[in-house]
């Protein structure tokens, strides 16, 4: 007997041979995935079509537990971020609206060992990997506090704390379990994973069918393992044939999302290096102005060296947009996310 376990930790397959262990009926899963994902109830008793004696079993079976919202902050631009508080850790999650799209950036990590220089996370070493319920829980607890407005999530970004594919077993059957056809049924191809560059974990993607984004942020070796230490194990020729092994697998495009840092990746050479690296790659190219966050070494290049760079990309032929910056008032925006300590700031006057 494995004691009560957390219902969002369970793929639809696990759950039926969980409950098939426990000498429950196989289709009991697929009802209760309607319940929860679908219907959005999470209470018990409320599940009517289930037997009283099950509901009665349920209940010392499975518990549905999810990360609580400690904090829910709204920017001035419509973004939303959750502070999530889970077994004594808090984590963050994004909800970036845009035109037609509500995209949630989820969180895979509580710190991050990869220390990125330019990353307000990557100052807080790994504290603990999140659990597959913790993910998907991110996920339910967002998509709960839209019910009473007319949008709902259309995107999944794997962007927020911590490295995907350093806790992939857990991320993947997040994703297995929010695609489900009787769950949220969300298409693969709405979700990205991005990575700093874990090279032997990034077959996961393409195998898993959704999409590859790459945190570049540089234009040679030097520069990268500089600003992401990651380049020292993976550098970038063997990073960039993953990325051509992507474009092979899946004839989908890679996203390469690229920092300008004032001074050290915004510089014209930088641009025509980086079109040296990159004009063999289907891609397209997502410039970031670097977002500040307390204690950091780097500057938010001008907005006319941010244009020019945009500029240079797309004379190569490159599909390139420089992101909007969102939520940077609530600290929300790319690379700001962090856990809570003594003195975290809040919000940011622009
Ligand atoms: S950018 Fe991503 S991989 Fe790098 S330190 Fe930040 S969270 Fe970790």
């Amino acid at each position: 007997m494995l004691g009560i376990q957390n219902f969002f930790s369970y793929p639809l397959e696990d759950l039926k041979q969980y409950l098939v262990g426990l000498g429950k009926e196989k289709f009991r899963a697929q009802q209760l995935y309607k319940w929860v994902y679908e219907k959005r109830v999470q209470d018990i008793d409320s599940m009517t079509n289930l037997s009283k004696n099950f509901r009665e079993d349920l209940k010392q079976i499975l518990s549905f537990d999810l990360p609580k919202p400690k904090q829910v902050l709204d920017s001035v631009d419509g973004t939303r971020k959750f502070l999530f508080e889970s077994e004594g850790l808090t984590f963050e999650t994004v909800l970036i609206p845009a035109n037609d799209r509500l995209t949630i950036c989820l969180s895979s990590e509580v710190g991050c060992n990869m220390a990125c220089r330019f990353c307000y996370t990557g100052k807080q070493k790994l504290r603990r990997r999140l659990s597959t319920a913790e993910i998907v829980g991110q996920f339910v607890v967002a998509s709960d506090s839209l019910k009473n407005e007319s949008r709902r999530i259309t995107n999944i970004v794997f962007m927020g704390m911590g490295e995907p594919l350093d806790n992939s077993d857990n991320v993947f059957n997040a994703i297995d379990i929010i695609t489900n056809e009787f769950g949220y049924n969300l298409s693969r191809r709405k979700i990205t994973v991005s990575t700093s560059g874990l090279v032997p974990q990034m077959p996961r993607i393409w195998e898993s069918r959704v999409r590859l984004a790459v945190s570049l942020n540089a234009s040679n070796d030097e520069i990268r393992d500089y600003v992401m230490p990651i380049n020292k194990r993976y550098p970038l020729k063997d990073l960039l044939a993953a990325c051509k092994e992507y474009t092979q697998q899946t004839k989908d495009r890679v996203t390469f999302e690229y920092v300008l840092l004032k001074g050290v990746t915004d510089r014209n050479e930088d641009a025509v290096r980086l079109n040296q690296l990159l004009k063999h790659i289907p891609c397209k190219i997502n410039l970031i102005p670097f977002n500040e966050h307390p204690g950091t070494e780097f500057h938010r290049p001008s907005d006319e060296s941010i244009e020019r760079f945009h500029q240079k990309m797309m004379s190569y032929g490159y599909q390139t947009i420089v992101r909007k910056t969102m939520g940077r008032d609530i600290y929300a925006a790319c690379g700001q996310l962090t856990s809570v300590y003594e003195g975290r700031p809040e919000r940011m006057s622009l």
